[in-house]
């Protein structure tokens, strides 16, 4: 049986395992429960004199979707729902005080989801009360002063994305119709509810297609606001429930946990700072390879074209490719700058390293055999699955 336990992201569990862990975070918690000790929060306090209580008796069929998302994620708590006049789509699941818990809709919301989208953005910010998402702080400390380290809060962004993630698998347990799921993610981005606008699926996640494409372009993976964003890019969102719909927790025969896991890995990697500008040891592990990589996929059928070299500069500056690299030593040394990036990098990050590796081997229009076997012998030793390169390369393919 699925639950909500099993369906979490593997990341998110991660993460979250290592954040509670970090000092930092404990004296933020701290600080914060010794503040709520001293009386200062009183959240359902302030919810009562600002929101609307919606009892059984207002709203019998959101309360029904409350109880019935309840058993299905298995939370067993006296719940209270709430409503607040905005003009903005939103919903929150706050920290539980004595022992019940709160959710709270936007009255633009309420009015504009129809009951299935409503049962994904409950079941959603049930989510974030069952894998406990509230005890890290997160907005707290990205706002906080002293700022955080820059290290924390990519960390803290990271994991924050992977949590809603889990979030949402947790919404689409509890619809289990992913069109439901689709338009409440687009109404939710876009704003736009009128009729006018006709939700389109395939155009919407074409959108991730198109990220894709600029970011071959320059060679990097995101911009610098994607990564200290702590909701992922919508249209990713849906993509990534997409996958989650076609495996084993959804249906007979879905794809099973760890390809869904991997699968969402590539997604993700898309909002993961690049390793291309940064200092770190482990960034320059990936770009040692990245050189190699680069040079042995474009002499993979025994020479170096011109649109080839082109590609080897848009990485590495202009004027830099030379005519004397030592061929034969990168490829002698290959393993070895491997080994130090598979010791350094986590998955999504060798698979950045892969990814701009089918650029270069994309760089004369398409892939060719020899140059697939270079790229299938360095995904297998950065211990990538050879369908990731597959799929890379088969963009391409659309493209002609
Ligand atoms: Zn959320």
């Amino acid at each position: 049986m699925t639950t909500s336990d099993s369906i979490r992201s593997q990341h998110d569990r991660a993460l979250s395992e290592l954040l509670l862990s970090l000092p930092e975070v404990q004296a933020v918690n701290q600080k914060l429960a010794l503040h709520e000790a001293q009386g200062h929060l009183g959240v359902r306090r302030r919810l009562l004199s600002t929101s609307v209580r919606m009892s059984s008796a207002m709203a019998p069929g959101l309360n029904r979707t409350a109880r019935q998302c309840m058993d299905i994620l298995g939370v067993d708590m006296p719940v209270e729902l709430y409503a607040y006049s905005s003009p903005h789509f939103n919903a929150a699941c706050v920290k539980p005080e004595s022992g019940r818990l709160f959710i709270m809709f936007s009255s633009s919301l309420l009015d504009s989801f129809d009951d299935e989208e409503l049962r994904f953005v409950m079941g959603h910010e049930l989510g974030h009360f069952v894998y406990g998402h509230h005890d890290i702080p997160v907005g707290y400390m990205l706002k906080g002063q002293p700022p955080v380290s820059p290290s924390l809060a990519l960390q803290l962004t990271s994991w924050s994305r992977y949590a809603e993630i889990s979030a949402d698998r947790a919404g689409a347990l509890c619809t289990q119709n992913f069109d439901a799921v689709a338009r409440s993610l687009f109404k939710l981005a876009s704003g736009v509810t009128s009729t006018v606008v006709r939700f389109n699926l395939k155009d919407f996640l074409q959108q991730i297609d198109d990220m894709q494409m600029t970011d071959d372009l320059v060679g990097t993976s995101s911009s610098a606001e994607d990564w200290f964003m702590t909701h992922p890019f919508s249209p990713l969102r849906v993509k990534a429930l997409q996958m989650f719909h076609q495996s084993e927790y959804m249906k007979k025969d879905g794809v099973n946990s760890a390809t869904l896991e991997l699968g969402l890995e590539s997604i993700m990697a898309l909002m993961e700072p690049s390793y291309l500008e940064s200092k770190t040891d482990a960034a320059l592990s990936m770009r040692h390879l990245l050189f190699a990589g680069t040079l042995l996929v474009a002499n993979a059928n025994g020479s170096i074209s011109k649109a080839e070299i082109e590609a080897f500069e848009k990485f590495f500056g202009k004027n830099e490719f030379r005519d004397d690299f030592n061929l034969e030593r990168l490829r002698a040394d290959l393993s070895t700058r491997i080994d130090t990036v598979n010791k350094y990098n986590s998955l999504p990050k060798r698979m950045q390293v892969l990814k701009d590796l089918c650029v270069m081997a994309r760089a004369e229009g398409k892939a060719n055999h020899p140059e697939i076997v270079v790229l299938k012998e360095i995904a297998t030793r950065l211990e990538v699955p050879g369908f990731f390169v597959d799929q890379l390369l088969s963009v391409n393919t659309e493209l002609d």
